[in-house]
Protein backbone atom coordinates (compact mmCIF):
# COMPACT_ATOMS: atom_id res chain seq x y z
CA UNK A 1 0.00 0.00 0.00
CA UNK A 2 1.56 3.50 -0.83
CA UNK A 3 -0.35 5.30 1.49
CA UNK A 4 0.56 5.68 5.51
CA UNK A 5 -0.98 6.64 7.98
CA UNK A 6 -0.11 10.27 9.44
CA UNK A 7 1.56 10.04 12.53
CA UNK A 8 2.28 13.24 14.39
CA UNK A 9 4.49 11.39 17.35
CA UNK A 10 4.63 14.64 19.31
CA UNK A 11 0.94 14.70 20.08
CA UNK A 12 0.73 10.79 20.52
CA UNK A 13 1.27 9.87 24.07
CA UNK A 14 2.33 6.53 24.03
CA UNK A 15 -0.89 5.55 25.28
CA UNK A 16 -1.22 2.20 23.20
CA UNK A 17 -4.78 1.84 22.55
CA UNK A 18 -4.35 2.29 18.43
CA UNK A 19 -2.06 -0.80 18.79
CA UNK A 20 -4.87 -2.85 20.60
CA UNK A 21 -8.08 -1.43 18.88
CA UNK A 22 -6.16 -2.37 14.94
CA UNK A 23 -8.15 -5.46 13.64
CA UNK A 24 -5.10 -5.86 11.11
CA UNK A 25 -1.73 -6.08 13.54
CA UNK A 26 -1.00 -3.34 11.49
CA UNK A 27 0.64 -1.06 14.84
CA UNK A 28 3.43 -1.73 16.99
CA UNK A 29 5.13 0.31 19.38
CA UNK A 30 8.64 1.47 19.43
CA UNK A 31 10.80 4.15 21.55
CA UNK A 32 7.01 4.58 23.18
CA UNK A 33 5.66 5.79 19.55
CA UNK A 34 3.01 3.61 16.98
CA UNK A 35 5.27 1.95 14.56
CA UNK A 36 2.78 1.31 10.96
CA UNK A 37 3.81 -1.64 9.13
CA UNK A 38 2.41 -3.01 5.56
CA UNK A 39 -0.79 -5.04 7.19
CA UNK A 40 -2.04 -1.79 7.65
CA UNK A 41 -5.62 -0.87 5.50
CA UNK A 42 -6.30 2.56 6.16
CA UNK A 43 -9.16 1.69 7.95
CA UNK A 44 -9.56 4.49 10.21
CA UNK A 45 -10.05 2.24 13.19
CA UNK A 46 -6.94 3.80 15.16
CA UNK A 47 -7.82 7.15 14.10
CA UNK A 48 -10.76 7.04 15.67
CA UNK A 49 -9.36 5.96 18.72
CA UNK A 50 -6.43 8.43 19.03
CA UNK A 51 -7.54 10.58 22.15
CA UNK A 52 -5.23 13.07 20.85
CA UNK A 53 -6.10 13.23 17.61
CA UNK A 54 -2.17 11.84 16.20
CA UNK A 55 -3.12 9.93 13.90
CA UNK A 56 -4.60 10.78 10.56
CA UNK A 57 -6.23 8.27 7.43
CA UNK A 58 -4.57 10.41 4.30
CA UNK A 59 -7.00 11.95 1.92
CA UNK A 60 -7.67 9.33 -0.69
CA UNK A 61 -5.15 10.29 -3.82
CA UNK A 62 -7.19 10.45 -7.31
CA UNK A 63 -7.44 6.87 -8.56
CA UNK A 64 -4.85 6.50 -10.36
CA UNK A 65 -5.40 3.23 -12.06
CA UNK A 66 -4.13 -0.62 -12.03
CA UNK A 67 -0.49 -1.08 -11.90
CA UNK A 68 -0.26 -1.64 -15.50
CA UNK A 69 2.95 -4.22 -14.36
CA UNK A 70 0.22 -6.85 -13.57
CA UNK A 71 -0.08 -8.90 -16.29
CA UNK A 72 -1.55 -12.80 -16.86
CA UNK A 73 -4.25 -15.04 -15.68
CA UNK A 74 -3.10 -17.46 -12.80
CA UNK A 75 -4.86 -20.09 -10.60
CA UNK A 76 -4.14 -21.75 -7.38
CA UNK A 77 -4.23 -25.21 -7.96
CA UNK A 78 -5.25 -26.76 -4.53
CA UNK A 79 -3.63 -30.38 -4.50
CA UNK A 80 -4.11 -32.77 -1.41
CA UNK A 81 -1.70 -35.79 -0.60
CA UNK A 82 -0.05 -35.60 -4.53
CA UNK A 83 -3.95 -35.54 -6.40
CA UNK A 84 -4.67 -32.00 -8.18
CA UNK A 85 -8.37 -30.99 -6.99
CA UNK A 86 -10.61 -30.90 -9.63
CA UNK A 87 -11.63 -27.76 -9.13
CA UNK A 88 -8.60 -26.37 -10.59
CA UNK A 89 -8.63 -28.42 -13.85
CA UNK A 90 -12.14 -26.51 -13.82
CA UNK A 91 -10.26 -23.20 -13.47
CA UNK A 92 -7.67 -23.72 -15.93
CA UNK A 93 -9.99 -24.15 -18.84
CA UNK A 94 -11.69 -21.00 -17.76
CA UNK A 95 -8.45 -19.61 -17.14
CA UNK A 96 -7.32 -20.22 -20.71
CA UNK A 97 -10.41 -18.66 -22.24
CA UNK A 98 -9.83 -15.43 -20.49
CA UNK A 99 -6.43 -15.51 -20.84
CA UNK A 100 -6.74 -16.22 -24.50
CA UNK A 101 -9.32 -13.06 -24.72
CA UNK A 102 -6.92 -10.88 -23.15
CA UNK A 103 -3.54 -12.36 -24.96
CA UNK A 104 -1.88 -13.43 -22.35
CA UNK A 105 -0.08 -16.22 -20.16
CA UNK A 106 -2.36 -18.63 -17.93
CA UNK A 107 0.20 -20.06 -15.24
CA UNK A 108 -1.23 -21.93 -11.83
CA UNK A 109 0.35 -21.86 -8.33
CA UNK A 110 0.96 -25.30 -6.84
CA UNK A 111 2.35 -25.83 -3.66
CA UNK A 112 3.32 -29.57 -1.42
CA UNK A 113 5.45 -31.95 -1.87
CA UNK A 114 6.99 -34.02 -4.81
CA UNK A 115 5.14 -31.75 -6.79
CA UNK A 116 6.70 -33.14 -10.14
CA UNK A 117 3.37 -34.99 -11.36
CA UNK A 118 0.42 -32.89 -9.85
CA UNK A 119 2.49 -30.18 -11.61
CA UNK A 120 2.55 -32.19 -15.55
CA UNK A 121 -1.38 -32.47 -14.88
CA UNK A 122 -1.69 -28.75 -14.97
CA UNK A 123 0.19 -28.54 -17.80
CA UNK A 124 -1.86 -31.25 -19.30
CA UNK A 125 -4.88 -28.92 -18.60
CA UNK A 126 -3.86 -25.89 -20.14
CA UNK A 127 -1.41 -23.78 -17.84
CA UNK A 128 1.71 -22.41 -19.90
CA UNK A 129 3.53 -22.31 -16.68
CA UNK A 130 3.17 -23.68 -13.23
CA UNK A 131 5.31 -22.09 -10.37
CA UNK A 132 5.61 -24.58 -7.44
CA UNK A 133 7.16 -24.38 -4.08
CA UNK A 134 8.65 -28.22 -3.32
CA UNK A 135 8.90 -27.85 0.85
CA UNK A 136 7.71 -30.52 3.28
CA UNK A 137 6.98 -27.35 5.75
CA UNK A 138 3.68 -27.35 2.86
CA UNK A 139 3.10 -30.97 2.94
CA UNK A 140 0.25 -30.17 4.96
CA UNK A 141 -2.03 -27.08 4.47
CA UNK A 142 -1.74 -24.04 7.12
CA UNK A 143 -3.32 -20.64 6.62
CA UNK A 144 0.28 -18.88 7.17
CA UNK A 145 2.61 -20.69 4.98
CA UNK A 146 -0.16 -20.97 2.18
CA UNK A 147 -0.73 -17.53 2.46
CA UNK A 148 2.52 -15.97 2.54
CA UNK A 149 3.83 -18.78 -0.15
CA UNK A 150 1.09 -17.43 -2.37
CA UNK A 151 1.30 -13.82 -1.23
CA UNK A 152 4.75 -14.04 -2.51
CA UNK A 153 4.38 -15.71 -5.84
CA UNK A 154 1.70 -12.95 -6.88
CA UNK A 155 4.29 -9.94 -5.26
CA UNK A 156 6.65 -11.57 -8.18
CA UNK A 157 4.76 -12.94 -10.96
CA UNK A 158 2.49 -10.20 -11.02
CA UNK A 159 -0.84 -11.75 -12.57
CA UNK A 160 -3.56 -9.35 -13.13
CA UNK A 161 -6.62 -12.16 -12.54
CA UNK A 162 -6.31 -15.00 -9.54
CA UNK A 163 -8.55 -17.57 -9.49
CA UNK A 164 -8.77 -20.20 -7.02
CA UNK A 165 -11.46 -22.84 -5.68
CA UNK A 166 -14.26 -21.75 -2.98
CA UNK A 167 -13.16 -25.21 -1.31
CA UNK A 168 -12.21 -25.16 2.26
CA UNK A 169 -8.83 -24.73 1.67
CA UNK A 170 -9.61 -21.80 -0.54
CA UNK A 171 -12.07 -19.92 1.53
CA UNK A 172 -9.48 -20.50 4.39
CA UNK A 173 -6.65 -18.67 3.19
CA UNK A 174 -7.32 -16.77 0.17
CA UNK A 175 -9.11 -13.72 1.38
CA UNK A 176 -6.26 -13.37 3.80
CA UNK A 177 -3.98 -13.40 0.53
CA UNK A 178 -6.39 -10.80 -1.07
CA UNK A 179 -5.44 -8.36 1.58
CA UNK A 180 -2.06 -8.98 2.11
CA UNK A 181 -1.65 -8.19 -1.65
CA UNK A 182 -4.13 -5.48 -0.84
CA UNK A 183 -6.75 -6.18 -3.20
CA UNK A 184 -10.32 -7.08 -3.45
CA UNK A 185 -11.63 -10.50 -3.61
CA UNK A 186 -15.16 -11.65 -4.97
CA UNK A 187 -16.07 -15.11 -3.16
CA UNK A 188 -17.84 -17.61 -4.70
CA UNK A 189 -18.37 -16.25 -8.24
CA UNK A 190 -21.30 -18.36 -10.63
CA UNK A 191 -19.61 -16.50 -13.78
CA UNK A 192 -16.41 -15.07 -14.92
CA UNK A 193 -16.39 -12.82 -17.99
CA UNK A 194 -14.11 -10.20 -19.37
CA UNK A 195 -14.61 -6.90 -20.52
CA UNK A 196 -11.27 -6.65 -23.07
CA UNK A 197 -11.32 -3.27 -23.45
CA UNK A 198 -11.05 -2.48 -19.93
CA UNK A 199 -9.37 -5.44 -19.19
CA UNK A 200 -11.35 -6.11 -16.14
CA UNK A 201 -13.03 -9.31 -15.15
CA UNK A 202 -16.59 -9.47 -14.70
CA UNK A 203 -17.17 -11.33 -11.34
CA UNK A 204 -20.47 -12.40 -11.16
CA UNK A 205 -22.14 -13.97 -7.72
CA UNK A 206 -25.25 -14.46 -6.17
CA UNK A 207 -26.65 -11.65 -3.57
CA UNK A 208 -29.25 -10.69 -1.41
CA UNK A 209 -29.83 -14.59 -0.46
CA UNK A 210 -29.41 -16.14 -4.24
CA UNK A 211 -32.62 -12.90 -4.95
CA UNK A 212 -30.12 -11.26 -7.58
CA UNK A 213 -27.12 -11.89 -9.24
CA UNK A 214 -24.35 -9.31 -8.92
CA UNK A 215 -21.68 -8.71 -11.38
CA UNK A 216 -18.54 -7.24 -9.83
CA UNK A 217 -15.42 -5.46 -10.43
CA UNK A 218 -12.20 -4.52 -9.21
CA UNK A 219 -11.25 -1.47 -11.16
CA UNK A 220 -8.12 -0.07 -9.19
CA UNK A 221 -6.53 -2.66 -7.41
CA UNK A 222 -4.42 -5.98 -8.87
CA UNK A 223 -4.68 -8.93 -8.94
CA UNK A 224 -8.04 -9.13 -9.56
CA UNK A 225 -9.22 -12.31 -7.20
CA UNK A 226 -12.11 -14.73 -7.18
CA UNK A 227 -13.24 -17.76 -6.32
CA UNK A 228 -15.54 -20.65 -7.80
CA UNK A 229 -17.15 -23.35 -6.17
CA UNK A 230 -16.06 -27.19 -7.38
CA UNK A 231 -18.31 -27.94 -10.20
CA UNK A 232 -19.74 -24.49 -11.46
CA UNK A 233 -17.18 -24.45 -14.30
CA UNK A 234 -16.79 -27.11 -16.69
CA UNK A 235 -13.59 -28.83 -17.06
CA UNK A 236 -11.75 -29.13 -19.85
CA UNK A 237 -9.73 -31.84 -22.04
CA UNK A 238 -6.38 -32.64 -21.16
CA UNK A 239 -3.23 -32.38 -23.82
CA UNK A 240 -1.50 -35.32 -24.42
CA UNK A 241 1.46 -33.12 -25.56
CA UNK A 242 1.49 -30.49 -23.53
CA UNK A 243 3.77 -27.31 -24.30
CA UNK A 244 4.30 -25.40 -21.28
CA UNK A 245 7.22 -25.05 -18.41
CA UNK A 246 7.67 -26.24 -14.70
CA UNK A 247 9.53 -23.01 -12.83
CA UNK A 248 10.46 -23.57 -8.83
CA UNK A 249 9.71 -20.73 -7.30
CA UNK A 250 12.19 -19.88 -4.33
CA UNK A 251 10.46 -19.05 -1.68
CA UNK A 252 11.55 -16.80 1.49
CA UNK A 253 10.63 -18.39 4.79
CA UNK A 254 11.85 -15.66 6.91
CA UNK A 255 8.38 -14.07 7.33
CA UNK A 256 7.27 -17.32 8.44
CA UNK A 257 6.57 -17.65 12.15
CA UNK A 258 5.63 -21.65 11.74
CA UNK A 259 3.16 -21.18 14.93
CA UNK A 260 0.59 -23.34 13.38
CA UNK A 261 1.57 -27.08 12.45
CA UNK A 262 -0.80 -29.74 10.89
CA UNK A 263 -0.68 -32.34 13.41
CA UNK A 264 -2.75 -35.03 11.36
CA UNK A 265 -5.24 -35.43 8.53
CA UNK A 266 -8.72 -37.39 9.82
CA UNK A 267 -10.84 -38.64 6.92
CA UNK A 268 -14.79 -37.82 7.78
CA UNK A 269 -16.46 -41.22 7.84
CA UNK A 270 -19.82 -39.96 8.05
CA UNK A 271 -19.23 -39.25 4.08
CA UNK A 272 -18.73 -42.57 2.10
CA UNK A 273 -19.24 -40.96 -1.27
CA UNK A 274 -17.94 -38.22 -2.25
CA UNK A 275 -21.10 -35.55 -2.86
CA UNK A 276 -19.40 -33.25 -5.18
CA UNK A 277 -17.99 -36.12 -7.57
CA UNK A 278 -20.64 -38.33 -7.14
CA UNK A 279 -23.07 -38.91 -10.33
CA UNK A 280 -26.14 -39.68 -8.55
CA UNK A 281 -27.51 -37.71 -5.42
CA UNK A 282 -30.32 -38.30 -3.47
CA UNK A 283 -31.38 -35.64 -0.90
CA UNK A 284 -33.88 -35.35 1.66
CA UNK A 285 -35.66 -32.66 3.89
CA UNK A 286 -37.67 -31.90 6.48
CA UNK A 287 -40.76 -33.72 4.75
CA UNK A 288 -38.96 -36.71 5.97
CA UNK A 289 -40.46 -35.29 9.31
CA UNK A 290 -37.82 -37.94 11.90
CA UNK A 291 -34.21 -38.66 11.59
CA UNK A 292 -35.05 -42.79 11.36
CA UNK A 293 -36.32 -41.73 7.85
CA UNK A 294 -33.08 -40.96 6.36
CA UNK A 295 -33.01 -44.66 6.21
CA UNK A 296 -35.55 -44.18 2.92
CA UNK A 297 -32.65 -41.98 1.35
CA UNK A 298 -30.07 -43.91 2.03
CA UNK A 299 -31.34 -47.16 0.53
CA UNK A 300 -32.81 -45.59 -2.40
CA UNK A 301 -29.59 -43.92 -2.70
CA UNK A 302 -27.76 -47.05 -2.27
CA UNK A 303 -29.64 -48.95 -5.03
CA UNK A 304 -29.02 -46.00 -7.55
CA UNK A 305 -25.17 -46.21 -6.72
CA UNK A 306 -25.82 -42.88 -5.76
CA UNK A 307 -24.62 -40.31 -2.65
CA UNK A 308 -27.04 -39.33 0.14
CA UNK A 309 -27.69 -35.24 0.42
CA UNK A 310 -29.86 -33.07 2.48
CA UNK A 311 -31.43 -29.68 2.84
CA UNK A 312 -30.26 -27.57 5.53
CA UNK A 313 -33.38 -28.28 6.99
CA UNK A 314 -33.06 -31.53 7.68
CA UNK A 315 -29.21 -30.62 8.75
CA UNK A 316 -30.06 -28.29 11.17
CA UNK A 317 -32.94 -30.78 12.44
CA UNK A 318 -29.96 -32.93 13.53
CA UNK A 319 -30.82 -35.60 11.02
CA UNK A 320 -27.91 -35.89 9.00
CA UNK A 321 -24.12 -34.47 9.48
CA UNK A 322 -23.82 -31.25 7.76
CA UNK A 323 -21.20 -32.78 5.45
CA UNK A 324 -24.19 -33.73 3.89
CA UNK A 325 -25.37 -30.54 3.32
CA UNK A 326 -26.63 -29.57 -0.32
CA UNK A 327 -26.69 -25.49 -1.15
CA UNK A 328 -25.58 -21.91 -0.67
CA UNK A 329 -23.80 -22.56 2.32
CA UNK A 330 -23.58 -26.05 2.03
CA UNK A 331 -21.79 -28.09 -1.23
CA UNK A 332 -22.54 -27.36 -5.15
CA UNK A 333 -23.18 -30.54 -7.08
CA UNK A 334 -23.83 -31.01 -10.66
CA UNK A 335 -24.64 -34.86 -10.85
CA UNK A 336 -26.33 -36.30 -13.72
CA UNK A 337 -29.41 -37.22 -11.58
CA UNK A 338 -30.82 -35.38 -8.35
CA UNK A 339 -33.50 -36.55 -6.65
CA UNK A 340 -34.76 -34.14 -4.16
CA UNK A 341 -37.70 -35.94 -1.65
CA UNK A 342 -39.19 -33.42 1.01
CA UNK A 343 -37.08 -31.04 -0.07
CA UNK A 344 -39.12 -27.85 -0.56
CA UNK A 345 -36.75 -26.10 -3.08
CA UNK A 346 -35.42 -23.01 -1.30
CA UNK A 347 -33.32 -20.60 -3.57
CA UNK A 348 -30.42 -20.86 -1.05
CA UNK A 349 -30.84 -25.10 -1.51
CA UNK A 350 -31.03 -24.38 -5.80
CA UNK A 351 -28.18 -22.29 -6.15
CA UNK A 352 -26.21 -25.53 -4.75
CA UNK A 353 -28.09 -27.98 -7.11
CA UNK A 354 -29.91 -26.73 -9.76
CA UNK A 355 -27.14 -27.42 -12.55
CA UNK A 356 -27.98 -31.51 -12.08
CA UNK A 357 -28.62 -32.89 -15.51
CA UNK A 358 -31.89 -34.07 -14.35
CA UNK A 359 -33.44 -33.38 -11.29
CA UNK A 360 -36.77 -35.57 -9.72
CA UNK A 361 -38.38 -34.02 -7.36
CA UNK A 362 -40.86 -35.64 -4.97
CA UNK A 363 -43.07 -33.49 -2.72
CA UNK A 364 -46.70 -33.21 -1.47
CA UNK A 365 -46.83 -29.85 -2.46
CA UNK A 366 -47.51 -29.14 -6.00
CA UNK A 367 -46.54 -25.15 -5.47
CA UNK A 368 -42.90 -26.39 -3.92
CA UNK A 369 -41.03 -24.43 -5.68
CA UNK A 370 -38.89 -27.10 -6.21
CA UNK A 371 -40.78 -28.20 -9.07
CA UNK A 372 -39.92 -24.75 -11.26
CA UNK A 373 -36.35 -26.39 -11.40
CA UNK A 374 -37.26 -30.00 -11.76
CA UNK A 375 -37.06 -32.08 -15.30
CA UNK A 376 -39.61 -34.81 -13.71
CA UNK A 377 -42.21 -33.92 -10.71
CA UNK A 378 -44.20 -36.34 -8.35
CA UNK A 379 -46.68 -34.94 -6.24
CA UNK A 380 -47.61 -37.20 -3.65
CA UNK A 381 -46.37 -38.34 -0.22
CA UNK A 382 -42.75 -39.42 -0.14
CA UNK A 383 -43.56 -42.12 2.53
CA UNK A 384 -45.83 -43.89 -0.48
CA UNK A 385 -43.68 -42.74 -3.28
CA UNK A 386 -40.39 -43.69 -2.00
CA UNK A 387 -40.85 -47.06 -0.70
CA UNK A 388 -42.81 -47.73 -3.88
CA UNK A 389 -39.55 -46.22 -6.13
CA UNK A 390 -37.39 -49.16 -3.30
CA UNK A 391 -39.97 -52.20 -4.27
CA UNK A 392 -39.67 -51.82 -8.10
CA UNK A 393 -35.98 -51.07 -8.32
CA UNK A 394 -35.52 -54.14 -6.23
CA UNK A 395 -37.60 -55.71 -8.89
CA UNK A 396 -35.87 -54.75 -11.59
CA UNK A 397 -33.04 -56.19 -10.01
CA UNK A 398 -31.29 -52.32 -9.41
C1 LIG B 1 -28.09 -17.50 4.54
C2 LIG B 1 -28.83 -18.79 4.34
C3 LIG B 1 -28.16 -19.88 3.83
C4 LIG B 1 -28.84 -21.09 3.62
N1 LIG B 1 -28.17 -22.15 3.08
C5 LIG B 1 -28.85 -23.27 2.78
C6 LIG B 1 -28.21 -24.37 2.15
O1 LIG B 1 -27.01 -24.37 1.91
N2 LIG B 1 -28.96 -25.45 1.84
C7 LIG B 1 -30.31 -25.53 2.11
O2 LIG B 1 -30.93 -26.56 1.79
N3 LIG B 1 -30.92 -24.51 2.73
C8 LIG B 1 -30.23 -23.39 3.08
N4 LIG B 1 -30.88 -22.39 3.74
C9 LIG B 1 -32.22 -22.63 4.29
C10 LIG B 1 -33.33 -22.54 3.26
O3 LIG B 1 -33.78 -21.20 3.19
C11 LIG B 1 -34.52 -23.43 3.69
O4 LIG B 1 -34.94 -23.06 4.97
C12 LIG B 1 -34.18 -24.92 3.68
O5 LIG B 1 -33.62 -25.30 2.46
C13 LIG B 1 -35.47 -25.70 3.93
O6 LIG B 1 -35.20 -27.06 4.01
P1 LIG B 1 -36.31 -28.11 3.56
O7 LIG B 1 -36.64 -27.87 2.13
O8 LIG B 1 -35.83 -29.44 3.93
O9 LIG B 1 -37.51 -27.77 4.54
P2 LIG B 1 -38.90 -27.11 4.29
O10 LIG B 1 -38.79 -25.81 3.63
O11 LIG B 1 -39.60 -27.19 5.59
O12 LIG B 1 -39.60 -28.08 3.24
C14 LIG B 1 -40.05 -29.36 3.52
C15 LIG B 1 -40.79 -29.83 2.29
O13 LIG B 1 -41.23 -31.15 2.49
C16 LIG B 1 -42.50 -31.29 1.93
N5 LIG B 1 -43.17 -32.40 2.60
C17 LIG B 1 -43.62 -32.46 3.88
N6 LIG B 1 -44.13 -33.68 4.15
C18 LIG B 1 -44.02 -34.41 3.01
C19 LIG B 1 -44.36 -35.74 2.64
N7 LIG B 1 -44.91 -36.57 3.53
N8 LIG B 1 -44.13 -36.15 1.39
C20 LIG B 1 -43.56 -35.31 0.47
N9 LIG B 1 -43.21 -34.05 0.77
C21 LIG B 1 -43.41 -33.59 2.02
C22 LIG B 1 -43.19 -29.97 2.16
O14 LIG B 1 -44.24 -29.77 1.22
C23 LIG B 1 -42.05 -29.00 1.97
O15 LIG B 1 -41.98 -28.52 0.64
C24 LIG B 1 -30.20 -21.19 3.96
C25 LIG B 1 -30.88 -20.08 4.49
C26 LIG B 1 -30.20 -18.90 4.68
C27 LIG B 1 -30.95 -17.73 5.23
Amino acid sequence: MSATLLIDTDLCSGCESCVSVCPFSALSMADGKPLVNDQCTLCGACAEICPEGAIRVPEAAPAAGPDPAYRGVMIFAEQRLGRVAEVAFELLHKGRELADTLGVTLTAALLGRELDGPARELLRYGADRVYTVDDPRLEGFTDEAYGEALTQIIRSVKPEILLAGATPIGRSFIPKTATQVGTGLTADCTELEIDAEKRLLLQTRPAFGGNIMATITCPQRRPQMATVRPKVLKKGAPSDSPAGEIVPFNLDWSGISGKTRLLEIVEELSEKVRLAEADVIVAGGRGLQEAKHFSLIRELAELLGGAVGASRGAVDSGWIPYAHQVGQTGKTVAPKLYVAIGVSGAVQHLVGMQSAETIVAINSDPQAPIFDVATYGIVGDLFEVVPEMIRQLKAAGG
